[in-house]
């Protein structure tokens, strides 16, 4: 077994790779940029090593340095993690060339699998079953156009070299082929610098099924059962489990048998994910799933793998790298209960998923649940990597009882000021639809609208907060007076000398008293004379604020004294300036100054924490001013075009 390994990655998952290598007793190295000078994976490390500045342009994915640091520290191995180098074969010889262990597939297999149309081609060959459509050389658009319509509509364009959900456009009508194609092929430029795609038959009621496999360097491979990611937002994974519901042993046998044979395939060592989709339109059918592509590296969802199958893949991933059989053959492998896993993101789903950034002032997580983080309270969420702060896994004997438990594990997220999307995951959790399986790739969109709006928190909740926060002794610093009725002073004296509020406030009452406090950092106006027999299920103080939770389940909401939110400059500010949300990359600027625009047309498009933003017309005018450059940085607060207000 290896002694000492680099992880070259940041996050929950360096953190979790060195978890796993503590527990062998190999000796870690962690490598980090300027952000991360701090953060949770250094200090858990045996030692760290700086790689360079923040963005991982310059840091997490320069080959050269990490390598640097693996021998300046005598590491004898390095772990990709998933994401920067984790699929980069040039990267993986480099290491290998430099005598160290590659915890990772050879080369040549990532080489072989890093194309969608080359690894489809392969696994025609192999006699996998892959989804219909084109991987031809010829791009002219016109031979493009006559391939999708063979394939017949809808179809989808898919860039080769694409990955993370992007270069992807859905195509339903022959007219928008020629528009998609150009839109497809220029994101797959910037994003993977290469445009070529392929053409595919678009799946109806698509599942998005894949199997865990495993190889090691003496030719065995086995798999570990399927897990299902169909819930997806822009073609990324939002909750995951394992098993796939509704698959029955025989389909699962057929597809677990094919993702074998894929990994065979490319002579597969250490730990692989074989994607397929499936139609799902009559349940799941072996003769309906088909290869859609192979990711070569631990995926960020393996936890409910490890779930339910008891045992611990980056152990696996180690043991096969120092040149160990795998720890368990196949017939030593079976399912047990059900695993369920919901991505926490620093995002907010209301304003269409804009990352949020910012210090994590608090940052609680259910205690009973397994969760994977990189984070801790007093981190910072900055704009550089990806916007993930945690993975909340739940285990249960059924799938109903990860199920409630995970719903109920992401209704007790507590953290702040940073904005989640806990809510909307506690929302998609408790919906009969996915209770009852009703799901497809299209689930979240289908549902957008309930998912995102916050509802109006209970009147009598705030209330009893605001009651809380006005008669604690510590908010003797309380700035903000009631906005009409009796004086704060008078009110507190009246309501409260026990302290409990809720107690004794009701007994004679004056006006009605209104008074401003802010609801999760948003100035709110409280009816304090709401109080009725609702008792907050949360109640806890914290830096002048208060968690109150209302027995619907939803996330908690915290009330507190009225602070500057600071300059978050979302969008367009009243004068028509159109201000940038948050440091990023210009990928698109769709207009030009003189034109007229009307409200809500698109103006730039801006790529941020490996997500794109769209900011768009506030209202009719014309574009006044413009700031913004395709493949321009910007930071935060630039104002990047300004729109005239039409007369
Ligand atoms: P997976 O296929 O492993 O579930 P996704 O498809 O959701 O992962 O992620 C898209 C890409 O972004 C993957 O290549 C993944 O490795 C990378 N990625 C996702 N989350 C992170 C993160 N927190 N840090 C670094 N890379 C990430
Ligand atoms: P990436 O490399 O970005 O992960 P994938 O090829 O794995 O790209 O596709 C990502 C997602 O897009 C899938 O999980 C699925 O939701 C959707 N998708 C991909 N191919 C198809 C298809 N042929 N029909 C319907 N949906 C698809
Ligand atoms: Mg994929």
């Amino acid at each position: 077994m290896l002694k000492s390994l680099l992880i070259a990655n940041r996050g929950e998952i360096a953190c979790r790779i060195i978890r796993t290598a503590r527990k062998l007793g190999i000796r870690t190295v962690a490598v980090y940029s300027d952000a991360d000078a701090k953060a949770l994976h250094v200090r858990q490390a045996d030692e760290a090593v700086h790689i360079g500045p923040s963005p991982a342009r310059e840091s997490y994915l320069v080959g050269e340095k990490i390598i640097a640091a693996a021998t300046a520290t005598g590491a004898e191995a390095i772990h990709p993690g998933y994401g920067f180098l984790s699929e980069n074969a040039d990267f993986a010889q480099a290491v290998i060339d430099a005598g160290l262990l590659w915890v990772g597939p050879n080369p040549s297999s990532i080489r072989a699998m890093g194309l969608k149309d080359a690894a489809k081609e392969r696994m025609i060959a192999a006699g996998v079953p892959v989804t219909p459509g084109y991987l031809g050389e010829d791009q002219a658009p016109e031979r493009l156009a006559a391939e999708a319509a063979k394939v017949g509509y809808p179809v989808l364009i898919k860039a080769v070299a694409g990955g993370g959900g992007k270069g992807m456009r859905r195509v339903d009508d022959p007219a928008d082929f020629a528009d998609a194609l150009l839109s497809c092929q220029r994101e797959a430029t910037s994003s993977f610098g290469n445009s070529q795609v392929l053409i595919e038959k678009y799946i109806l009621s698509p599942r998005h099924i894949e199997v865990q496999v495993f190889g090691d360097t003496h030719g065995n491979v086995v798999h570990l059962f399927e897990r299902d990611c169909s819930l997806q937002r822009r073609h990324q994974k939002v909750i995951e489990e394992a098993p796939a519901p509704g698959m029955d042993e025989a389909t699962r046998e057929a597809i677990c048998a094919a993702a074998v044979k894929a990994a065979k395939a490319v002579d597969y060592v250490g730990a692989g994910t074989i994607e397929f989709i499936a139609d799902a339109s009559e349940g799941l059918r072996a003769d309906r799933i088909w290869f859609m592509e192979m990711n070569t590296r631990l995926q960020v969802e393996h936890p409910v793998t490890e779930e339910i199958t008891g045992q611990d893949l980056v152990e696996w991933q180690l043991r096969v790298a120092s040149g160990e059989p795998l720890p368990r053959q196949q017939d030593e492998l079976w399912i047990r209960g059900w695993a369920m896993e919901a991505r926490l993101y620093a995002e907010d789903p209301a304003a269409g998923f804009l990352p949020s950034i910012g210090k994590l002032e608090s940052f609680s997580l259910p205690y009973n649940l397994r969760i994977e983080t990189g984070v801790d309270e007093g981190a910072a969420i900055s704009p550089f990597y990806d916007p993930m702060i945690a993975k909340i896994i739940a285990h249960g004997a059924t799938r109903e009882g990860a199920r409630d438990a995970l719903a109920t594990g992401c209704t007790e997220v507590k953290v702040r000021p940073v904005k989640t999307n806990a809510e909307f995951l506690a929302r998609i959790l408790a919906m009969p639809a996915f209770a009852e399986v009703r799901l497809d790739t299209g689930f979240i969109d289908r549902y957008l609208d309930s998912l995102v709006t916050r509802g109006e928190p209970d009147a009598r909740l705030l209330s009893a907060g605001a009651i809380a926060i006005l008669a604690h002794p510590d908010n003797s610093l309380m700035e903000q007076p009631l906005l009409s009725g009796a004086g704060r002073r008078e009110w507190i004296a009246q309501s409260s000398t026990q302290w409990n509020p809720l107690f004794g406030f009701r007994l004679n009452r004056p006006a009605k008293r209104i008074v401003r406090l802010a609801v999760d950092d948003q100035p709110t106006d409280i009816d304090l004379d709401q109080t009725g027999p609702v008792e907050p299920e949360i109640y806890e103080f914290e830096g002048g604020g208060i968690w109150v939770q209302a027995r619907s389940g939803l996330a908690p909401r915290f009330v507190s004294r009225l602070v500057s939110t600071g300059p978050r400059a979302a969008g367009a500010a009243a004068d028509g300036a159109i201000l940038s949300p948050m440091p990023g990359r210009i990928i698109a600027v769709e207009v030009s100054a003189g034109d007229s625009v009307t409200k809500g047309q698109k103006l730039v498009t801006l790529e941020a924490m490996k997500m794109e933003h769209s900011l768009i017309a506030p209202f009719d005018g014309t574009v006044a001013e413009l700031n913004a450059e395709t493949g321009g940085q910007v930071s935060e607060g630039t104002v990047l075009a300004r729109i005239e207000r039409a007369e």
